[in-house]
Order: structure tokens, then C-alpha cells, then sequence
């Protein structure tokens, strides 16, 4: 059997249907959901991949498996913002009238990012400097993000969804969650009578879901993460949907657990390294990630350590301040 021959559906509960679309980074796929209820319900896609011929061509190819068109599509729910979920939102919106719809809190934060960034990514690259990211850095950083912000389509209308009120798919009622920590708004989907959760990058199986500050998150997303691995944890899901190496998981609790564990120990070690030896975020995040990483890899380990650095400096375990001479933060015991 070749390739060509792999359906390309995974059949996910009732009419729900997952769909890998493939993106340019080191995960190789997005989940794509498709779901065209019988009971006359608005066809739905949760999450739209990012913006490349490729993804459009793997979106286009599960619609029609399912004899449906771009043009079919009445709604778009978008977990988060980031471009490997929302980058198409635009598309679908423009050649079907679809409603997209977020969280309300990711509309206010992460889906207006797009719309604002020329203002934005100035205040984004004086974040990474302040934080000690070097100057040479800066001018690749900028071009990678320009780069990734051509293959995004934000939407001209987004309705926003509010933590609690519940949305039919495939015929059953799947109550939206607030799961922040990977992004401000991440929204997660709860069918509590099949024990389902669709959980965008909330939680994976493989990777860590990176946790980052930035110049326009909320001040401290991974105490905002810890909770929502406890609400995840508390919760118990038989199944989650995820966004990456999925379609669907089990272990979601025991999974919650170890990611809890795995930041512990990153707040353990991030705190003795600037104990022993004050320093800029960007100085601990090369002991943090202590491999060779490419541009986009360093922003993700930049924004995770001081993630990190943040967290223990709102508890009142690390301090900083701010150096003149070289113009960044240090953070110090
Ligand atoms: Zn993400
Ligand atoms: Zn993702």
C-alpha cells in the first residue's frame, strides 16, 4: 500500500473526523477536525493549519472525502492562535462565510496579535533584547518571524466563545474550557458523557506544549500552565484530541503529571543556575537548552526560560534588575 492509499480521515467520535495536515516544523503534522453532523448541524472545522499550498491541498482532499467543498464550511473553532492552528482562519472565512470563533480571551490577546503586528513586533524583538538576546540574533529572529507571519490569514470577524457555554458537534454538547499556559486562550472542547476532550496543544503525548513569555502574553503562563494540568488532571479525560502526534491520546492524567514534574525540574535547575551565577534569561536559557538550536528554536527556548525565571520571580524566589551597562535584565537569588 502506498501512501497515496492511507485514508486520509481518522474517524474520531460519531461524525467527527480527524485530518493530519502537514506544516513545515519539527512535529510534520496538525490536527485538522472536520465534522458534518447528520442532524443538519453547521459543518465545523476546529482548527485551519497554516497557510502553505501543501496544507490547503490536505485540507482540501478531507473535505471532499467527506463531499464537502471549501465553500461548506459554516464554522471554523480555533483552539489558539498560534499559526500551525490558525493560520488558514482568513481562507475559510473568505471562501465560505464561515463564523470563526475563539475564546475570548485568545480574541483579545493572541488573534489580535496578527492584526496589530507591524505595531507589535518591535515591542517583540525589545523583550528578547532586554532579555539579553544578542544583537546578531535580533535580525534573523525578525526575518523568522516574518516568515511565519506571511503564512498566516488572519480573520476579518472573529465571535468569541466564553469559558463554560457549550457548542454541539456531531450532534452532542461539548462544553468550552479555558486551558492557558501554551497560549493566553487556548480553549479546549469537554464531551463529559464520552469522557472527550479536544485539547488543541493544551496537553501532547510526545513533546512538551512550549510555555513562553512574550512581549504580549500575560505575565506568568506557566503558573498558568501548572493550573491547567491540574483542571486537566482533575478532569481525567479517557481520550484527548491533540494538536500534534494524535489524533487522539489516553494517559491524559498521568500525562498532565509528568509535564508537572518535567517544569518542577526546570524551575529547580533555573533557580540554582541564577543562584550560582547571575544572569540574563538568554545567558540561562543556553544552559537550559544546552544543545544547537536553529532561530526559531532559540525564541522558543528564550521564551520558555524566562517563562520559567518569571514564574519563580512572582513567587518571590529570584529576583532582577536591570543592568545599565548592557542594557538587559539579570535575574539573581
Ligand atoms: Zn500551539
Ligand atoms: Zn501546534
Amino acid at each position: 500500500m502506498t501512501a497515496s492509499d492511507a485514508p486520509v480521515l481518522t474517524p474520531v467520535v460519531g461524525t467527527l473526523h480527524a485530518l493530519q495536515v502537514p506544516i513545515p516544523y519539527p512535529m510534520k503534522t496538525v490536527t485538522v477536525l472536520l465534522d458534518k453532523p447528520e442532524d443538519g448541524g453547521p459543518v465545523t472545522m476546529v482548527d485551519t493549519a497554516l497557510d502553505t499550498p501543501e496544507a490547503q491541498t490536505a485540507i482540501a482532499a478531507g473535505l471532499s472525502e467527506l463531499g464537502l467543498g471549501w465553500g461548506d464550511v459554516e464554522r471554523a473553532i480555533i483552539t489558539h492562535h498560534h499559526p500551525d492552528h490558525y493560520g488558514l482562519a482568513g481562507v475559510v472565512e473568505a471562501r465560505s462565510g464561515a463564523d470563526v470563533q475563539m475564546l475570548d480571551v485568545e480574541i483579545g490577546r493572541g488573534e489580535r496579535y496578527w492584526h496589530l503586528w507591524e505595531e507589535w513586533l518591535p515591542g517583540h524583538l525589545k523583550h528578547m533584547r532586554d532579555h539579553g538576546l544578542p544583537q546578531e540574533s535580533l535580525e534573523s529572529m525578525g526575518a523568522d518571524n516574518r516568515r511565519g507571519r506571511d503564512r498566516v490569514q488572519p480573520a476579518q470577524h472573529v465571535t468569541p466563545l466564553r469559558e463554560g457555554q457549550n457548542v454541539t458537534l456531531t450532534g452532542r454538547d461539548w462544553e468550552v474550557l479555558w486551558l492557558p499556559g501554551h497560549a493566553d486562550g487556548h480553549l479546549g472542547l469537554w464531551n463529559a458523557e464520552g469522557g472527550m476532550l479536544i485539547a488543541g496543544d493544551a496537553i501532547l503525548p510526545r513533546i512538551s506544549p512550549n510555555v513562553g513569555l512574550y512581549a504580549y502574553t500575560r505575565p506568568d503562563p506557566l503558573g498558568d500552565y501548572l493550573q491547567t494540568l491540574g483542571k486537566l488532571e482533575a478532569l481525567n479525560p479517557a481520550q484527548a484530541v491533540v494538536g500534534h502526534h494524535g489524533p487522539v491520546m489516553t494517559g491524559v492524567q498521568a500525562r498532565a503529571r509528568e509535564l508537572r514534574g518535567h517544569h518542577h525540574e526546570r524551575l529547580d535547575f533555573i533557580k540554582a543556575e541564577a543562584g550560582r551565577e547571575p544572569r540574563s534569561a538568554y545567558d540561562l536559557s543556553l544552559a537550559m537548552f544546552n544543545r544547537d538550536l536553529n532561530v526559531s528554536g532559540r525564541r522558543f527556548a528564550l521564551a520558555e526560560t524566562l517563562a520559567h525565571a518569571e514564574h519563580l520571580r512572582l513567587l518571590g524566589q529570584l529576583y532582577r534588575t536591570w543592568q545599565e551597562e548592557d542594557g538587559r535584565w539579570i535575574y539573581h537569588a
